[in-house]
């Protein structure tokens, strides 16, 4: 029998980098600077260099970055109660959770079935007078971006939000508004999640906000810190949503590894779309013009419950990712009610295999065990 291949062994991936992580757990403790220091602006100096440009203001994590967005374009006017954000029906429910919070209406809009991101054709159908942004989710590691489509909501005032949890060091086929094509810096602000199961992972929560927009950077960055924007003067009532100089310190040591990392996961997905050949597995569209990081390889089968099983049996661990879309999950009970076929059919078939950290020849094996599921199974 061959050994286990877990999901993600985030053990394992760490002890590659273990030593460079402890020095500069080190550097931390010796510094006797644990908040607003040297790590966080190096941090953020290179977080920006990597994405081609914006200023990046680091944060408690992916989901404060949402709402520090969205909490700074209400302060400067720019979004206002009642103001309709459309949203991908499909996507993690974080991208969702921040836009109820300040009197916004989302408006959930089903993927097209061949990205699994938002659908421009359909999102157009949704804009009306009250739509002043639309979020867009890289799900997966797959740049969600259509130059047409956000010159029309450019022209129309509408903010284009980007959470780019999924999608650091993605490229877009075409350049967005600001000129360039990396995720993170196609729009007005996005934001990053680095949770340690992303492609960028920290060793405990963090995240940031991206934005060529120095005004909202301030804003964001004061926001975070009290609302504070010089010491003990208060402009806003904010939160605590700071990056802690020892996070900061993690991510530096993994973000210099960034081109490493993501490599290593397209040349993983490109050994399952060309190895993986069966007619009851449907793989992911793979683009010839973006660059996609694959934060998750999604294959797609209505027999999902016994493909699961049957890899499970053969030493190959899966998950889900998502099993329950946000409009169904309890606490948007009645809260929409369009029709998101699309959406609840992606979360009825699929299957994310592992992608991060594994070996050349586990991916081989899995293709080959994948290729042997059969109607008799
Ligand atoms: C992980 C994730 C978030 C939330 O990030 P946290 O750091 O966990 O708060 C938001 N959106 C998407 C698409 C994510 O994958």
């Amino acid at each position: 029998m061959r050994r286990e291949i877990k999901f993600l062994d985030l053990r394992e991936a760490n002890a590659e980098v273990e030593r460079g992580l402890t020095e500069a757990t080190a550097r931390v403790i010796r510094s006797g600077r644990y908040l607003h220091g040297e790590e966080t602006r190096q941090f953020e100096a290179e977080l920006s260099d990597v994405c081609s440009g914006g200023i990046a203001v680091g944060c408690s994590n992916g989901l404060d970055a949402i709402r520090l967005i969205l909490r700074g374009y209400v302060e400067l006017g720019r979004l206002r109660e009642g103001d309709e954000v459309i949203v991908p029906a499909n996507t993690y429910i974080a991208s969702l959770l921040p836009v109820s919070e300040f009197g916004l209406r989302a408006i959930l809009c089903d993927p097209d079935p061949a990205t699994m991101n938002l659908d421009f054709r359909k999102a157009r159908t949704f804009i009306t007078p009250r739509t002043r942004a639309v979020m867009l989710v890289h799900l997966y590691g797959t740049p969600c971006w259509d130059a047409a489509f956000a010159a029309e909501c450019r022209n129309a005032g509408i903010l284009l939000i980007e959470d780019n949890a999924q999608a650091i060091g993605a490229i877009a086929s075409q350049p967005g508004l600001n000129g360039v094509r990396s995720t993170g810096m196609l729009g007005n602000a996005a934001a990053f999640s680095f949770y340690p199961t992303k492609n960028i992972g920290a060793l405990g929560d963090a995240g940031a906000v991206l934005t060529p927009d120095a005004e909202l950077a301030s804003a964001v960055r004061a926001i975070a810190n009290y609302g504070s924007d010089t010491r003990y003067h208060n402009i806003y009532r904010g939160y605590n949503c700071r990056l802690d100089e020892i996070q900061a310190a993690m991510l530096r040591v993994q973000l210099s590894r960034l081109f490493e990392i993501t490599s290593r996961r397209r040349h993983i997905a490109s050994i399952y779309d060309s190895l993986i050949s069966n007619e009851i597995v449907i793989k992911p569209r793979i683009s010839r013009e973006e660059v996609q990081v694959w934060h998750q390889y999604v294959v797609r089968t209505e027999r999902r419950d016994l493909f699961r099983e049957y890899l499970s049996k053969n030493g190959i661990a899966t998950d889900i990712h998502y099993a329950t879309p946000p409009h169904l999950q309890p606490c948007y009970q009645g809260e929409f009610n369009g029709e998101y076929p699309v959406t609840e059919a992606l979360a009825r078939t699929v299957v994310s295999l592992p992608i991060a950290n594994i070996r050349e020849e586990d991916a081989e094996y899995i293709a080959e065990t994948i290729n042997a599921f059969g109607h008799n199974h």
